[in-house]
């Protein structure tokens, strides 16, 4: 396979690795590859950062096979790293059915979480000490109005991560390209995305989200780009103090009731 990035596919992604010193000499990453479009665009874009940069990086894929319904089409997988010659894991998992037993109606957080658990513990066997995720922006602005929707937090994932429990650092490399140009570019490619097995897509918290910035955005078309500057931590305004404990209350009520004093002085006739 002959492999090249658009110059503005390749700045994006160069821009966050400089910027958030996501990767340096002798880093061995691994790729969670689910198959589908942004992962598959992810590997091909590490693939051509590793044959151009100017530093030497080791790279690796891992296709964690949740366990639904539709099995996951491994020679397919197998064959686009092949062509990459990237090594690729593949790990079968029952996380749907875990994840489906512990929440039926919003089982996302459980399967992302031990799907995590499983990427990693596969990263610290093998010796990465870096495992990539193709979270793009769209995703990470996604996440951030989640989070104030569904969790009454401002926050967002970060570009980098270090997780001391494994010794993993966590990078996002495509934290800079919008979905849409992900699906453009992969089309272009000899390789069809595996769809998603899961049935859940397309009904999740993230897909509502999704929509409903996709639906303001039509009204002004500065919707998303607010959204995406407002994760930065110096776009902060006033925000009002953390809600007072019981104690704190109960104190602030004596002194708002004490009366001043000399108040029993100063009433007269
Ligand atoms: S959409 Fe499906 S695969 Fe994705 S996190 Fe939710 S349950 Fe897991």
């Amino acid at each position: 396979m002959k492999l090249a990035l658009p110059r503005d596919y390749a700045r994006k992604v160069w821009r966050a690795v400089v910027e958030f010193d996501l990767l340096e000499e002798g880093d061995r990453v691994l790729v969670g590859f689910s198959g589908g479009k942004d992962s598959s665009f992810l590997l091909y874009a590490l693939k051509v950062l590793q044959n151009s940069a100017p530093f030497r990086f080791d790279l690796g894929a891992v296709h964690v096979d949740l366990g639904f319904e539709q099995l996951s089409d491994v020679p397919h997988l197998e064959e686009f790293c092949r062509q990459l010659d990237v090594p690729l894991t593949v790990q079968k998992t029952q996380i749907a059915e875990i994840a489906l037993r512990r929440s039926r109606n919003n089982p996302c957080a459980s399967c992302a979480y031990f799907r995590r658990a499983v990427v990693n513990e596969i990263a610290a066997g093998q010796g990465y000490n870096k495992v990539a995720y193709a979270h793009h922006n769209d995703d990470a602005v996604e996440t951030f109005l989640m989070s104030q929707l569904y969790s009454g937090k401002i926050q967002t994932f970060l570009p980098k991560s270090y997780l001391d429990r494994t010794n993993i650092t966590v990078i996002r490399p495509l934290v800079y390209l919008r979905e849409a140009e992900i699906s453009e570019f992969v089309q272009t490619l000899q390789y069809a995305p595996m769809p998603s097995p899961c049935p859940f897509q397309g009904k999740t918290y993230r897909h509502k989200v999704k929509e409903l910035i996709e639906s303001l955005t039509r009204e002004n078309p500065f919707v998303y780009t607010n959204l995406a500057a407002a994760m930065r931590r110096d776009a902060l305004g006033d925000l009002w103090p953390p809600a007072a404990s019981r104690e704190e209350m109960r104190q602030k009520h004596q002194r708002t009731m004490r009366p001043a004093a000399g108040d029993d002085h100063v009433h007269s006739e």
